[in-house]
């Protein structure tokens, strides 16, 4: 019976923001924000406390919240040296990993990205050679374009025009920002529709609150936060959206609808906030990596809770992959760990996962275990401190000394990863690590036509993310 099958799978809608804050939602603690959309999403299901993304910058977010796996353990820690991919790199996503959306469309699933990919932009990397069936956004970041940095000398200088992608086809140059989440939105909506027969996995990666910012007027109106909360609202007003469409189609009770974000905010005034937590994107302390993250179903996922619980993006892997009844690769080591048992629960039993491991770039610069939190290095620098992060969540007074213990068993941990993912800080090669997808002759998805009538030929925002 086919309508049992679906009625045992799932369907899964995954909301991934770019760069917003621990603090930069109503529910999390934002007094700017207007978000009434997903603080009911929190309030009908689970709302996490202690979610980490298992990097502080986009491309190795991404790529290890798809796989289940750290940055490191797929070559994702740099990209050529870099922190994250950009255009036209030759290097990406290795079409051997294996996405969710890849596992749920062997299961069965329509699968659909709509937005930022980021995971590499050569035909080889695309989200549509990754298990996606269909795919309708930007390849990366939306300060990849040309954009007037006023005369501000950088690389971006040389950026092709940004493109939008529809498959593997470029479909615009330079596209109106303020206009694009809409756009998603109506994607998104049509998706949903097209498969209401079926289980499907929708992805929607959006370009909010990534510099610069470009909103819609209605939201530019009425935000107190400027361009900033509007952002932050037009988000809240695509989730409003796509929840209206699950209800009005009667697929409530069979979809579980993950929110989240890439990485913390920069925070450097633009409006974003990590409050309560220390430090920003880019960085190892808990404002880089822990985000909020809301998981609602209706009738499997107790409404109300608020887990407190240690978890990570990439326990969606083997998570999603129970509740779809798909098999993970036996062949090979991810990270994810599964937390059915956890989301039945209303987030009020153990997790499954107890450590958590903090790389930047390739270097492991803490660990958490439980409560605790040490820190070994952060950029170039070596430190030595811990915290105590149920009493102190800002990280603000170093046990490190007061502690041996706890130091040395968080320092046997470390080892033990610095021997499995490497650590180049360390000198230490991983020893299940696997190397990132490689191409011979990239080449960039545009290439500048001054002829073109393109509707934004430069965009004129100077902020970079
Ligand atoms: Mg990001």
């Amino acid at each position: 019976m086919p309508e049992t099958q679906n009625a045992a799978k799932p369907n899964v809608i995954l909301i991934n923001c770019d760069d917003l804050g621990y603090g930069d939602l109503a529910c999390y603690g934002s007094p700017v924000n207007k978000t009434p959309v997903l603080d009911r999403l929190a309030a009908e299901g689970i709302r996490f406390t202690d979610f980490y993304m298992a990097s502080p910058v986009c491309s190795p977010s991404r790529g290890a919240m798809l796989t289940g796996c750290y940055p490191p353990r797929i070559g994702f820690g740099s990209f050529d040296g870099r922190w994250v991919l950009f255009p036209g790199q030759p290097v990406g996503l290795n079409p051997v990993e294996t996405t969710i959306a890849a596992l749920l469309h062997r299961a069965g699933y329509a699968t659909q990205i709509v937005g930022k990919w980021h995971c590499g932009d050569q035909p080889e990397f695309l989200p549509t050679r990754h298990g996606f069936d269909a795919y309708y956004g930007l390849p990366y970041s939306n300060d990849m374009g040309r954009q007037n940095t006023g005369g501000r000398q950088s690389a971006g200088d040389t950026y092709p025009p940004l493109p939008l992608l529809r498959g593997e086809e470029v479909i615009q140059e330079q596209p109106d920002q303020a206009s694009l989440t809409e756009r998603y939105v109506e994607e998104c909506v049509r998706f949903i529709r097209v498969n209401a027969a079926r289980p499907f996995f929708l992805y929607l990666a959006h370009m909010y609150v990534h510099l610069p910012i470009y909103a819609p007027q209605r939201f530019l109106r009425e935000s107190v936060n400027g361009p900033y909360g509007a952002a932050v609202a037009c988000v809240d007003w695509a989730a409003g959206v796509i929840l209206h469409e699950l209800r009005r189609l009667g697929l409530e009770e069979n979809t579980l609808v993950i929110f989240t974000s890439d990485n913390g905010s920069r925070d450097r005034g633009e409006g974003g906030s990590n409050a309560p937590l220390r430090g920003t994107k880019g960085t190892t302390w808990e404002g880089g990596q822990r985000v909020p993250c809301i998981m609602r179903w209706p009738g499997r996922i107790p409404a109300g809770g608020i887990c407190r619980e240690l978890v990570a993006s990439m326990d969606f892997h083997p998570t999603l992959a129970a509740l779809a009844g798909a098999a993970i690769p036996a062949d090979r080591m991810i990270d994810g760990l599964d937390l059915t048992p956890l989301l039945f629960a209303g987030g009020q039993v153990s997790s499954p996962r107890h450590t958590f491991f903090y790389y930047r770039l390739n270097t492991l610069e803490a660990a958490r275990h439980g409560r605790w939190k040490l820190h070994v290095r952060k950029a170039d620098q070596a430190i030595a401190e811990l915290y105590d992060l149920e009493a102190d969540p800002g990280e603000s007074v170093n046990l490190y000394d007061r502690q041996p213990e706890v130091v040395r068993e968080l320092t046997a941990l470390m080892d033990a990863c610095r021997s499995d993912l490497g650590d180049e800080a360390a000198g230490v090669a991983g020893r299940n690590v696997r190397p990132i997808g490689r191409v011979d002759h990239p080449d960039t998805l545009t290439h500048y036509d001054p002829n073109h009538p393109y509707i934004e030929a430069m965009y004129d925002l100077k902020d970079r993310g």
